[in-house]
């Protein structure tokens, strides 16, 4: 199907929908300069190897390496990152009451800074670090002037081990989390999926939750993914052009055909 047929199928799709859930993979953000892990503009950017930094037996085993890493590398990426075209459309969808709920497997909290509510993050933030000791919580501000001293923080209130709240490889998800996530795919009417290879579990069982159910399923992704045999359309390319240009199509749709208005 051409891009054109694509966008118009997702359009219609949309301007239907009522509970949409939008689920974003680190593709969404790599216009705002966040690297991704897997295809284009993937991993080679760093000396930093993600198999070993975002591995949790390493963590604790080398935490040196993680910790080098973030003050290299990630609290600079992430304090310099802004919300990008692709990020503002999603608020856009959903101020008009298209999308209700975000699912995402990022970390860097763009979608907030974008004005987006409801936002699931599956896999954590870095906007928060625990004490593992004492439940201690520490802010990025926090961790940014303590690896000014010594490059692994230790909590300050009691001087123990400190872990941002991000789900690293071979942590378990949140339970609460993953629940709400699977009470959003449970009841949406439609999935967006943007930048994701849809290949990290058990975030990726969530689509083939919404496929089961015979819902819509739009992937908006630069490169393949692994749900792209089963997806309804597919929009193929960057984010910051496809989702503005999806927003568009559906004000051009709604001047067609307006929506009758709700009574007053
Ligand atoms: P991934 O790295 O496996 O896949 C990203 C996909 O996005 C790839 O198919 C890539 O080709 C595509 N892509 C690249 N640029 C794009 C663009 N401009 N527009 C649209 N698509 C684009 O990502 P994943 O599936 O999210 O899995 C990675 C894991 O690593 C996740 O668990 C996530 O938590 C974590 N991660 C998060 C961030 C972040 O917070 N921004 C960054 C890197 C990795
Ligand atoms: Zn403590």
């Amino acid at each position: 199907m051409k891009l054109a047929e694509s966008m118009e199928m997702a359009s219609k799709i949309l301007a239907d929908a009522t509970k949409g859930v939008v689920f974003t993979g680190a593709g969404i953000s790599a216009e705002s300069g966040v690297p991704t892990y897997r295809g284009h503009g993937g991993a080679t950017w760093s000396k930093y190897d993600p198999s070993r930094y975002a591995n949790i037996d390493n963590f604790f085993s080398e935490p040196e390496y993680f910790w080098s890493f973030f003050k290299e590398v990630r609290s600079r990426v992430l304090s310099d990152c802004h919300p990008n075209p692709g990020h503002g459309a999603i608020t856009e969808l959903q101020k008009r009451g298209i999308v209700h709920r975000i699912i995402t497997q990022n970390i860097d909290g763009l979608h907030q800074l974008a004005g987006s509510q409801n936002v699931i993050e599956l896999h954590g933030n870095t906007r928060f670090f625990d004490c593992l000791d004492c439940g201690n919580v520490h802010s990025l501000d926090d961790i940014v002037k303590m690896q000014k001293e010594t490059l692994v923080p230790k909590c300050q209130a009691c001087g123990g081990v400190v872990k941002p709240r991000v789900v690293f490889f071979g942590d378990a998800l949140d339970s609460e989390t993953l629940q709400n996530a699977t009470e959003a795919v449970a009841s949406c009417d439609v999935i967006l999926i943007i930048g994701s290879t849809l290949q990290v579990y058990p975030a990726a069982q969530l689509p083939i939750i919404v496929a089961k159910r015979k819902k819509p399923i739009i992937i908006a992704n630069y490169g393949s993914t692994e749900l792209d045999p089963i997806a309804t359309c597919r929009l193929e390319g960057k984010a910051s052009e496809i989702l503005p240009a999806l927003v568009d199509s559906l004000s051009d749709s709604s001047t067609n055909n307006p929506k009758p208005e709700s009574p007053k």
